[in-house]
């Protein structure tokens, strides 16, 4: 049997394991990452791709919830600019900003709110040539405001985070790994083994859990029910069409979410798709495809009637959103999750947008907990498959 020592083993290949494999590589520890299927993970990819700074919420939104994210778009321009927690300054950004704009019945309102803003330089109103196209057709009357939240291309985040790290990740099936534990739940060793190999031995100092949805499973190996976590059933909506401007906006309406969050991806094929989300999605969860994609042009054409959207071919993708349970999951989270468990860390970024967060919050854990690196990256690579790249759903569903 092979014997391989490590400071950290990471189970889970969206951005909670490769963000971390990359703080923590960074920071001088051995570390191996394991991934059952894909790299990009089960919610990462499908991400609309927005680093929230905490203003997209509705006009009823309390301002506590605003202020939580303040740092987060920051901490990761710092990363797209290459002088940040990360060096992301390969990554492709969609779009600088976000913009909003209100159903007409709400736009005064939506001024008289933003106008409090303003002072904290979180969000302007644009005129003429500074909106996006949609915005600037006359049959458009009300205000639009832009936010500094920007919009990132999720391909090219996990293509940047996994480059330099190729020989630290592996493919392997949950069936052929098992998890050695104790009686007080610390992680001992890894088995891996499979029909003609050398079975494989790990001996992590630290354990990362961070397969989201695949937590559970995780904990279970463990012998652990808890922390439980809550899966948030939302039902997004696709639609792609040759010449389909590119637009990243949420429309506010009346409650705590936006009424429709709108981001345009660009496909493989050169052409765009609009990833629709906000109260469409959430609300939208009991609905069959067809119902909600029938909600979704009904939305559309009440909310920006003057776009020519004939032709457009819809799908939908129904999709839980994985947030650990209890209070901190019926609030919207302004951190991210992590937990100690013996020498085991489950982690659950709750978004995308507190990845730095996330990646600081482990780091301090492990110094508090006297957790230095050890041992030596291996050299000699481990006789395990590396990983498919996935892709965003939007990619194989059109075709
Ligand atoms: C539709 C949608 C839109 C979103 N939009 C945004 C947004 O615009 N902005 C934002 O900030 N957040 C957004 N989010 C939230 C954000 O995408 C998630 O919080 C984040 O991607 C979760 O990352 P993760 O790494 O924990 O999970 P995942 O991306 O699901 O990755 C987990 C990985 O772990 C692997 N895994 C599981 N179990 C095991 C195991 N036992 N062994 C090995 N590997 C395992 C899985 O195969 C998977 O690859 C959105 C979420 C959804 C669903």
């Amino acid at each position: 049997m092979q014997t391989i020592k490590t400071d950290i083993l990471i189970f889970g290949g969206g951005i909670a394991g490769l963000w971390l494999l990359n703080r923590l590589r960074a920071a001088g520890y051995s570390v191996l990452l394991l991934e059952q299927e894909r790299l990009g993970g089960h919610e990462t990819l499908n991400a609309n791709g927005i680093i929230h700074g905490g203003l997209k919420f509705g006009l009823s939104a309390m301002l506590r919830d605003i202020e939580a994210l303040d740092d987060m778009p920051a901490l990761w321009r710092a990363c797209l600019a290459g002088t940040g927690d990360l060096d992301l300054s390969r990554v492709k950004v969609l779009s600088e900003h976000q913009y909003i704009w209100s159903e007409a019945s709400l736009a005064a309102r939506a001024t008289t709110f933003f106008a409090s803003r303003f002072m904290k330089g979180h969000v302007e109103a644009v005129e003429g040539e500074e909106r996006p196209q949609p915005f600037r057709n006359e049959a458009f009357g009300g205000p639009v405001y832009r936010l500094s939240d920007l919009v990132i291309d999720m391909p090219s985040l996990i293509q940047s985070l996994l480059s330099e790290h190729k020989r630290c990740i592996y493919k392997v099936s949950t069936q052929n790994c098992h998890i050695e534990t104790d009686d007080r739940h610390n992680t001992s060793a890894v088995f891996i083994t499979a029909a003609g190999m050398e079975p494989i031995r790990i001996h992590p100092t630290s354990v990362i859990l961070a397969g989201g949805q695949g937590n559970a499973a995780l904990l279970e190996d463990l012998g652990l029910s808890e922390p439980a976590m809550e899966r948030r059933e939302v039902h997004m909506v696709m639609l792609k069409r040759a010449g389909l401007p590119s637009l990243y906006a949420h429309c506010l309406g009346a409650s705590r979410n936006p009424r429709i969050t709108i981001t345009a991806h660009p496909t493989r094929d050169g052409e765009c798709v609009w990833y629709l989300g906000g109260d469409l999605a959430d609300e939208g969860a009991g609905r069959d495809e067809r119902l909600q994609i029938e909600k979704a042009q009904r939305e559309l054409k009440e909310l920006l009637p003057w776009l020519d959207l004939r032709g457009a071919r819809y799908k939908t993708l129904k999709i839980s959103r994985i947030l650990p349970a209890g209070d901190r999951g019926l609030l919207r989270p302004d951190n991210a999750f992590v937990q100690g468990i013996g020498n085991n860390i489950l982690t659950w970024p709750c978004k995308l947008t507190l990845a730095p967060n996330l990646g600081r919050q482990v780091l301090d854990h492990l110094e508090k907990e006297g957790i230095k690196p050890v041992y030596e990256q291996p050299t000699d690579a481990l006789p395990l498959l590396f990983p498919e790249i996935g892709q965003p759903i939007w990619e194989t569903l059109f075709t």
